[in-house]
């Protein structure tokens, strides 16, 4: 029995709240994901809830927290993390309730969310092989995978301040590109805009400049996950990225879904780091028993597009494509090992991005680039429209779920963000 697992999993317990009942309910009992949130409209300071059902649990009106700082909260010991899942689980269940409790309770319809927190710095890794090997393949065809992508998690420094939460619309953004056929650059609206599907992954515990996180200690950093889109400009990327990484074609926009999944909700739903035989194990600062053992997260991934034509005809918008974190190269554990090796320090609220998340088969692929091969192949959807870019009006919904025998299946909310046409105007 995994000693991650208490009695705040048991597939049997159920909640005075009764919609979390429902089976197909991302928030049962056994979730209890956290966010920031505050009444529909309203410029109120956000507080601190727990997604139950379709309502939520005001924490610090239920007694259960002090303060409304999600980073301070964030920064509690493992320990300290599941006395508060224990408290909030007791609060929660059947025949629990009293009237004071039920004033605590906020309907979802009724509120706004947040950022789940104060972001602090944002790192992308590039975690999927399956991704960096099709992608290498177009950017480099005679060279796709580098020499250093099975020893190292390979990350860059991303920009916080254009990370938005669910529901936002952006603007296409405009960039310098240049065509292959053509001798100079041009500057405009990206015409390849592009979604990617990721996981974020949420610091709690601080570590100290100088201090290496180990990797029996890694996990004890990280507070929880959600969904992340990390929008892309596909012809801004290819004329600037070397030699120093992405750029503009990456921080314009990027979008969080609102409720973090803890890794203490998420403990039924782990599973064994595999590498493929005949690849390198990773070096010793990047190995533990525990990574073998259950070192990678079961995630089922989702990517809905749903286009203006869609949205005006009550179409609720087409299934992409499915995929799951658990194909990934590198594990979060080793994510934070890696990133602290040199003695950087993390902070709570800091966010890494696990990078595309596609799935060996080509259905699996997080972005369009995949999808379309560049471009080069149209996607026809269910309504008759095509696609291989992101089109203006068009929304990208990310979902994720985790179902297992035994578990109580839980869920991440959505991931949901619009474009809108270009706005700056430019001397071209
Ligand atoms: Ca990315």
């Amino acid at each position: 029995m995994n000693p991650a697992i208490d009695d705040t999993h048991d597939p049997a317990l159920t909640s005075w709240v009764t919609s979390a009942n429902a089976p197909a309910s991302d928030f049962p009992i056994q979730n209890l994901p956290f966010g920031r949130f505050r009444p529909k409209g309203s410029q109120a300071p956000l507080r601190i809830g727990v997604a139950i059902g379709d309502q939520v649990l005001d924490l610090a009106a239920a007694g259960l927290i002090v303060t409304n700082d999600m980073n301070a909260l964030m920064a509690n010991s493992a320990q300290q993390r599941r006395q508060l899942r224990q408290a909030i689980s007791a609060f929660l269940r059947a025949g629990s309730a009293g009237t004071k409790a039920r004033a605590c309770i906020v309907a979802q319809a009724d509120i706004e969310m947040g950022l789940p927190c104060r972001i602090g710095d944002y790192t992308d890794f590039y975690t999927s092989i399956h991704h960096a090997t099709t992608v290498g393949k177009q950017f480099r065809p005679e060279n796709p995978l580098l020499p250093n992508y099975k020893w190292i998690p390979i990350g860059y420094h991303g920009r916080t301040s254009s990370i938005g939460v669910s529901g936002e619309s952006f603007h296409r953004p405009n960039g310098q590109t240049k065509a292959l056929d053509s001798k100079v650059p041009s500057v405009g609206p990206t015409r390849k805009l592009d979604y990617e599907l990721e996981i974020g992954v949420f610091i709690g515990m601080p570590n100290e400049r100088g201090e290496a996180v180990t990797m029996q200690e890694a996990e004890s950093r990280v507070f929880g996950l959600v969904l992340f889109n990390d929008w892309s400009a596909r012809d801004i990327q290819p004329w600037e990225y070397q030699p120093l990484g992405p750029f503009l074609s990456k921080n314009f926009a990027s979008t969080v879904s609102p409720w973090m999944v803890t890794t203490e909700a998420l403990a039924p739903f782990r599973s064994a780091f595999v590498r493929p035989s005949g690849d390198p194990e990773p070096l010793p600062y990047l190995d533990s028993p525990a990574n073998r053992e259950a070192g990678a997260f079961d995630i089922q991934l989702e990517v809905w597009l749903q286009t203006a034509k869609m949205r005006d005809s009550g179409h609720a918008g087409d299934r992409l494509v499915t995929s799951n974190f658990n194909d990934a190269y590198w594990t979060v554990a080793q994510m934070v090992a890696h990133h602290t090796v040199n003695g950087c320090n993390l902070q709570s609220g800091d966010l890494f991005g696990t990078g595309t998340l596609s799935g060996p088969r080509p259905e699996q692929a997080g972005s369009l680039l995949e999808l379309s091969q560049g471009g080069e192949k149209s996607i026809k959807l269910s309504n008759g429209e095509m696609r291989t870019f992101l089109e203006d009006g068009d929304s990208v919904v990310l979902r994720g779920y985790c179902e297992r025998t035994g578990a109580r299946r839980i869920g991440f909310g959505e991931c949901r963000a619009t474009v809108l046409p270009t706005r700056a105007t430019l001397t071209t």
